[in-house]
C-alpha cells in the first residue's frame, strides 16, 4: 500500500495501469488495494479525459474529502496552528504572538483553547482528524517525544511534549525539530518533491537546518544531524548555547546580527540603516553575507544537496543579496559541481515548520496507512 500511495504523491494523479507499471505488481493486486485505500477515505477516482484520443481513464488521487491534519508550530517567539488536507493544501491558518509567555504552563493556556476549538470545528464539520504533528525547537529525544534543552527557550528543558499534546487532544502526534518539520514540509508538499538530496536552512531567532537524503530525513545519532546553525564559523568566536563557540548561529541568527551592530535593536531599524547606506550597517550586513557564504560552502560540500531552501524570519532581509552570494559561494565549490547548485526561498514562507508539522503525518500515512489508521481507531 505504501508503494501505491507513494506513487500517487509523486505524481498527483495516476493511472492503475501506470501504477501496475511504476510498482511492478500484479493488476488484480493493485486493484484490490487501490480499492481497500478508497474505502478508507484515502483515495478517490478522478475521471480525465486522456490525450489526443479522448478515451476517458479512471484516475487515481488523494481523497481530500474525509481527512484532515492539524500542524503546529510552537516557536520562541510564535505560535501558528494549519489544517490541511490530503492533497496538501493549506484549508486554514491561525497565528499567536507568544512573546514574554514563559514556559510550558502560561504557553499552553494560550494554545488548548485555540488546538480544541480547531478540533470541535473539524469533527463538527465531519470530517476526521489523521492526526497532529508538531515542530518545536530541538533536540529532541525522540524516543520519549521530551523536548532536551533548547536555547533560548526556558522552561522547556526535559519537558514530555508529545505526551502532553496526545494527553490533551487525544490525537495519533507526531513532534520533531521546527526546522526538520520545515524540511519535510519541502519533502512532502514543497520543491523536494522531485529532489531526493536537499538542506532546508531556517533564519531567525536560531538558525536550523534539516537534511533530506536519498529521500529520507536524516536524524543522526543524537538527532543532530543537519544542526546547520551550529557548525564553527569564527574560531574564537562567541559562547553558544550548544556549548561550542562561534556558531554559525552566534553571528548569523537575528540576535547574532544585532549584536554586531550598536545603531539599533530590530531588524527592521537596520534595514532602514542599510538603505541609508550607514558604514557601520553595510559592515554588519557584509559579514553577514560573509558568513552565509562560508556556512553554504560548508553545507554543499558535507550534504552534497541538489537544492538548498532557505526561509525563516530573516530571510526577506537576506533575501536581496542572494545574487550577490551565490556566485560567491559557487567560486568555492568543485568546478563541476558548482553549476548544479540550487539556492531557492522555501515554499511555505512563515507558515513553513506548521505546514511541516503536518507533513510529519502525511509522511507517516504514506511509509504506515494500515498502523495509521488503526492507531487512529485507539
Ligand atoms: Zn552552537
Amino acid at each position: 500500500m505504501s508503494e501505491i500511495l507513494k506513487g500517487i504523491w509523486r505524481y498527483q494523479q495516476v493511472s492503475r495501469v501506470e501504477l501496475v507499471d511504476q510498482i511492478g505488481l500484479t493488476s488484480g493486486t493493485i486493484t484490490n488495494l487501490t480499492h481497500e485505500l478508497i474505502q478508507l477515505g484515502i483515495l478517490r477516482e478522478n475521471e480525465a479525459i486522456s490525450g489526443n484520443v479522448g478515451r476517458r481513464r479512471v484516475m487515481l488521487g488523494f481523497d481530500p474529502r474525509f481527512y484532515r491534519i492539524i500542524g503546529l508550530d510552537i516557536g520562541r517567539s510564535s505560535f501558528e496552528i494549519v489544517v490541511m488536507d490530503l492533497n496538501g493544501t493549506i484549508l486554514q491558518s491561525i497565528e499567536r504572538d507568544m512573546n514574554g509567555l514563559q514556559g510550558p504552563d502560561a504557553y499552553f493556556e494560550v494554545i488548548t483553547p485555540l488546538v480544541a476549538g480547531v478540533k470541535s470545528d473539524i469533527e463538527a464539520a465531519g470530517y476526521k482528524i489523521l492526526g497532529l504533528g508538531a515542530g518545536v525547537p530541538g533536540p529532541i529525544d525522540y524516543d520519549s517525544g521530551t523536548l532536551l534543552a533548547p536555547p533560548n527557550f526556558p522552561g522547556w528543558s526535559n519537558y514530555p511534549l508529545q505526551k502532553m499534546l496526545e494527553d490533551q487532544f487525544g490525537l495519533v502526534t507526531l513532534i520533531d525539530d521546527d526546522a526538520r518539520t520545515s524540511a519535510m514540509a519541502e519533502r512532502w508538499y514543497g520543491l523536494g518533491k522531485n529532489v531526493n538530496n536537499l538542506v532546508s536552512v531556517t533564519l531567525g531567532m536560531g538558525i536550523g537546518g534539516g537534511v533530506v537524503t536519498e529521500g529520507k530525513i536524516v536524524r543522526g545519532t543524537n538527532g543532530l544531524c543537519g544542526q546547520v546553525g551550529h557548525m564553527t564559523i569564527v574560531l574564537d568566536g562567541k559562547m553558544c548555547g550548544c556549548g561550542n563557540r562561534g556558531c554559525w548561529e552566534t553571528v548569523g541568527s537575528i540576535p547574532g546580527i544585532l549584536g554586531r551592530w550598536s545603531g539599533g535593536s530590530t531588524i527592521e531599524e537596520l534595514q532602514g540603516a542599510i538603505k541609508r547606506r550607514e558604514p557601520e550597517a553595510l559592515r554588519c550586513l557584509e559579514d553577514t553575507l560573509g558568513f552565509m557564504e562560508a556556512a553554504l560552502v560548508n553545507i554543499q560540500n558535507l550534504y552534497d544537496p541538489e537544492l538548498i531552501l532557505l526561509g525563516g524570519r530573516l530571510y526577506p532581509l537576506l533575501s536581496d543579496y542572494l545574487v550577490q552570494v551565490k556566485p560567491r559561494v559557487q567560486s568555492r565549490l568543485y568546478a563541476f559541481a558548482k553549476d548544479r547548485l540550487r539556492i531557492e526561498p522555501s515554499t511555505f514562507g512563515n507558515s513553513q515548520s506548521a505546514v511541516g508539522a503536518a507533513a510529519l503525518l502525511f509522511g507517516f500515512l504514506l511509509a504506515e496507512p494500515v498502523r495509521l489508521l488503526s492507531l487512529r481507531e485507539k
